[in-house]
């Protein structure tokens, strides 16, 4: 585990860090950025840890696992890699910095040739605080290399920034985040597929979904909704606007919800099996609006959900845009 081999996506990141390793090239500072449960810290562990790794030739590209060092990385307990702490949740504080990277990193390292920092949550720092580090990271012992994570890379000085190698964490497949679900989190692949497209990329979104309450209701909202809306009232309809629009962030991906529920009205008028669907749990409603729905209105709901998504972008009210939508969507032929 924590190995490079484990993780899966960001392939370009990955390629970074394992071409330096592979040619001896370690730069002593690196950023990088990511939403948080983008996995940046696994990333930088698995870094850590080849750096780390007694048994690592010259030039190889991944720890081998087994040795001591790396079995202290695995357990969080090696003296030449450093997590830096903080007391208060908002913010990491000067004397933090000082304390834990800034006088620390004059201490040759205990065993390895590499002494490595990670600062999860680099955003924290305060002014003060990314001042104190930017003195090391301008003159670093050369056994230094320091990690610094953050999913909002505005926040960080620019002096600090441009002494940083930079590296960004991007949004997963749909496939990729299924593996990560379904390999040994105890996820059925039936429970993935119900969160992918609400996870837009994100792993850590993605199992947080899974066993979120909120994501559920939501869910079984939209399907009500959509199961219901070639014959319902005008009364329903505004609740169901109500509903939906209290959340603007959250309506981009009930966009992609509702796309996956139209995929899956089509694919099964088109003869596919209940196996194949997103909505197997709703399968009974799929099979209605495969009955309901023409071909060609299915067409016009991916076309209007297209429009929905620009209009999102336009900063058009959400109010609006449903109700555009839903006069498109509760047509049937
Ligand atoms: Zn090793």
């Amino acid at each position: 585990m924590k190995n490079f081999d484990t993780i899966i996506g960001q392939r370009a990141v990955r390629e970074h860090l394992q071409n330096s390793l592979a040619l001896g090239k370690i730069s002593q500072a690196y950023m990088i950025s990511g939403e948080k449960g983008m996995g940046k810290k696994l990333m930088a562990t698995a870094f850590a840890k080849a750096l780390l790794c007694e048994e690592r030739s010259e030039g190889e590209k991944e720890s081998c696992g087994s040795c001591h060092s790396c079995k202290q990385v695995e357990s969080h307990n090696h003296p030449d890699l450093i997590y830096v702490t903080h007391d208060k949740p908002q913010l990491i504080s000067v004397d933090e910095i000082r304390k834990q990277v800034v006088g620390d990193v004059l201490i040759r390292p205990y065993q390895s040739r590499y002494k490595v920092y990670i600062i999860d949550e680099a955003e924290l720092m305060n002014e003060q605080a990314q001042n104190a580090l930017l003195k090391t990271i301008e003159e670093p012992p050369e056994y230094a290399v320091i990690l610094i994570l953050t999913s909002n890379e505005q926040m960080m000085l620019q002096t600090v920034r441009s002494r940083c190698i930079k590296l960004s964490m991007t949004p997963l497949t749909k496939e990729e985040i299924k593996k990560i679900l379904t390999g040994g989190n105890n996820i059925s692949p039936v429970q993935a597929e119900r969160v992918l497209s609400f996870s837009r990329g994100n792993p850590g979104r993605a199992k947080e979904l899974v066993l979120s309450e909120t994501f559920e209701k939501k869910r079984t909202l939209l399907i009500r909704i959509l199961s219901g809306l070639a014959d319902s009232s005008v009364y329903q309809w505004t609740d169901n606007i109500e509903d939906l629009s209290s959340d603007k962030k959250e309506l981009a991906s009930c966009f992609d919800l509702m796309e996956d529920w139209y995929r899956d009205v089509l694919l099964y008028k088109a003869g596919a099996l209940k196996e194949q669907l997103i909505y197997q749990d709703a399968f009974a409603k799929v099979a209605q609006g495969a009955d309901t729905y023409s071909y060609r209105q299915l067409q016009r709901n991916f076309e209007a959900l297209t429009v929905a998504r620009e209009q999102l972008k336009r900063q058009v009210r959400p109010q609006l845009i449903l109700e555009n939508l839903f006069t498109e969507l509760r047509r049937t032929k």
